[in-house]
């Protein structure tokens, strides 16, 4: 099989998988469209839920002084735009910044139409590099993956997509701190994981953990599409997230249902139960 082949059984695979866990999810979150769902974590803080078809999570932090954080974008540019209304209609117009956590499309899939609301949106240089170089080989393998005929709208909408890269950026190793007031969003890079390039955010002031691909829900018992990943660090980097932000209480996972610290470490057992199993094949 060519690599594109073997990343299109994955990638189907695991989010057969994904379906399944989906129904579940749904029954506590608030409708915004057909593919948009969203739950209340805290106060002004919402986990946005895209169903494109897959689960994906972002984050939308209402801020001070009309001002709005957005940590990932849905999939892509219909859910975006559903997004954002939901935003403005809620809690009138707003200046909105964004952060994405990574270059597949449940990370930035939205860009398009952030960029061209002069929504700035930040992401490592990294990130950069890899939307040039690999996006046109995701995009293929994400089209593939929605081509039956039940998927036909998915197709549709990955097939006009273009993702794009952040346009306000910093060297991964870095990391990023935003300030909006007397709060602080850590953008940190523990080391690679799901991909090369993923980040975690940390929502100082609330204790919040925004995990992204990194991290998958409690119901997961598989690390999901690994195509991109670097397998043996992973269980590494999310270690490092665990030591840094010893105080979290709250893990708001890529995939699946928010919950607790103890994701980190349920993240780590899944690891190391594939790698035991895929090392000793
Ligand atoms: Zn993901």
């Amino acid at each position: 099989m060519g690599k594109i082949k073997i990343l299109i059984f994955l990638i189907i695979m695991v989010y057969g998988a994904n379906i399944y866990c989906q129904s579940d999810q749904k029954k506590n979150q608030t409708k915004i469209s057909e593919d948009l769902f969203y739950a209340k974590i805290q106060d002004s803080v919402y986990m946005f839920t895209h169903y494109f078809p897959w689960g994906s999570n972002g984050m939308f932090i209402l801020l001070p002084d009309k001002q709005g954080l957005l940590i990932n974008t849905p999939c892509e540019i219909t859910g975006t735009d559903s997004l954002l209304n939901w935003i403005e209609k809620s809690f009138g117009p707003l200046k909105i910044t964004a952060i994405i956590t990574g270059f597949h499309q449940d990370n930035l899939g939205g860009d398009e139409v952030l960029l061209s609301k002069n929504i700035p949106v930040y992401g490592p240089d990294l990130t950069v590099k890899l939307v040039k170089e690999k996006s046109a080989e995701l995009k293929k393998i994400i089209m593939n993956s929605v081509s039956s005929d039940e998927n036909k709208r998915y197709y549709n909408s990955y097939k006009v997509l273009h993702l794009m890269p952040p346009n306000k950026t910093f060297p991964i190793k870095k990391g990023l701190e935003l300030k909006f007031g007397d709060e602080v969003f850590e953008v940190y890079f523990p080391g690679e994981s799901h991909t090369i390039d993923n980040t975690v955010v940390y929502l100082h002031k609330r204790k919040i953990l925004f995990g992204g691909c990194m991290i998958k829900g409690l119901e997961y018992n598989n690390p999901g599409f690994t195509g991109y990943a670097n397998m043996t660090e992973w269980p590494v980097s999310v270690e490092k997230v665990i030591n840094r932000f010893q105080d979290c209480r709250i893990v708001v996972p890529g995939h699946g249902k928010e919950g607790g610290k103890q994701l980190l470490p349920h993240m780590i057992k899944v690891l190391n139960e594939w790698n035991k199993e895929h090392n000793s094949l």
